[in-house]
């Protein structure tokens, strides 16, 4: 089979939402130097993203929402008008310098993950995940739906059976708007429980295919791997999908700043190692995490894993080490004193607990829906 592809491009590297965005801090550049400096990345694995058209992006979004954001960009500025429509100019989702360009490309890179996936194999985009954008504005730091692009771009190729796993902390809700009710489509979802959008709860089937799994705070690895082997793979096996679209937001993990799960990134990993062999196809997903350490670490892992390295199990090269030094996190305690092993480490000590009755039991009852 083809060695996995990694999408990536250097737009993402000083590009921010603004000083106090949660989006300030790179994300897709620490992981792209971090599997450098590891020796993980060989240049014929490396595609450097497009920008989508904005024709292509209007596959789902509305065309009128893909000309105001081409417009704000170039002005620099949004309309009253635009807030009003499209939430543009709102604390969550600012005007920034590149606010077309950027998620423009990171949408590029998943409708050309769905024609490189094809005939079949394992590609990476880190910066795709925006899976809370709607057709017709943004929504939570996204302004596109790059996930919805990339299932439609599957389809569009031929790919019929789609199954879309999402463990971010947030519910995926612009994705459930996107395949709601479609009957070869399987949307698996586990969220921190009233954390913003607020969607997603248990009873809310998104038309009989959505699997929503609203998890407490505190969330931890122990209650992750009950999940994963009672509900995420036997789910998937009985879907048998013609491919996976997996969406491994770093925000669960522990050091997050916006939500209360308690993952160490040994959670996020367990649950690829679970899932990737269980369709001809994979497509890896980035999505929240805004911890500038945790995301880069657990990030880095999931193409480790993708290409099946040994993850360093001590301390890193010295190389790996100097890109994690040189984050920094301002405006967040988080940032102040960073622990050591935040530079050293790419592995968390996981982070087992005990198993909620509230966790298995909502399980229980997500099992107890028919087989889709
Ligand atoms: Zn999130």
């Amino acid at each position: 089979m083809k060695h996995p592809q990694f999408i990536g491009h250097d737009i993402y590297r000083h590009s921010t939402y603004g000083r106090w965005h949660p989006l300030r801090v790179p994300r897709v550049s620490t992981v792209m130097d971090l599997v450098r400096a590891l020796g993980w990345l060989e240049d014929s694995q490396f595609i450097r993203s497009p920008r989508a058209k904005p024709e292509a992006l209007t596959h789902w979004h509305t065309p009128r929402y893909i000309a105001a954001l081409q417009r704000i960009e170039k002005a620099q500025a949004a309309t009253p008008a635009d807030f009003e429509n499209h939430d543009i100019g709102s604390v969550t989702n600012p005007v920034f310098p590149e606010i077309f360009r950027r998620p423009a490309t990171a949408a590029g890179g998943s409708i050309l993950a769905g024609e490189v996936l094809k005939d079949g194999g394992t590609v990476y985009s880190p910066a795709g995940g925006t899976h809370h954008g709607m057709p017709d504005r943004a929504n939570g730091f996204c302004y596109l739906n790059d996930p919805v692009l990339a299932m439609l771009s599957l389809r569009h190729h031929g790919v019929r059976r789609i199954a879309f796993v999402d463990i971010d902390a947030h519910h995926p809700d612009g994705v459930e708007v996107g395949f709601a009710g479609d009957p070869d489509c399987l949307m698996m979802s586990i969220h921190e429980e009233r954390l913003w959008p607020r969607t997603g709860p248990l009873e809310n089937d998104g038309g009989g295919n959505a699997f929503n799994l609203p998890v407490p705070r505190g969330f931890n690895d122990t209650e992750m791997a009950f999940v994963r082997e009672a509900f995420l793979v036997p789910r998937l096996q009985s879907f048998q999908p013609d491919a996976i679209v997996f969406l491994c937001g770093a925000d669960g993990l522990e050091e997050d700043p916006l939500s209360h799960m308690q993952l160490s990134n040994n959670a996020h990993w367990d649950v690829l190692r679970a899932i990737r062999g269980l369709a001809p196809r994979l497509l890896v997903l980035g999505g929240g995490g805004y911890n500038p350490w945790s995301v880069g670490r657990m990030w880095a892992g999931i193409w480790g894993i993708l290409n099946d390295h040994a993850l360093p199990a001590g301390l890193l090269p010295t190389p790996a080490e100097a890109v994690l030094r040189a984050l920094r996190f301002e405006g967040n305690r988080r940032g102040r004193n960073p622990p050591e092993h935040w530079f050293t480490t790419l592995q968390d000590k996981p982070r087992p607990g005990i198993l909620r009755d509230e966790v298995a039991q909502r399980v229980d009852q997500l099992n107890k829906r028919p087989v889709i």
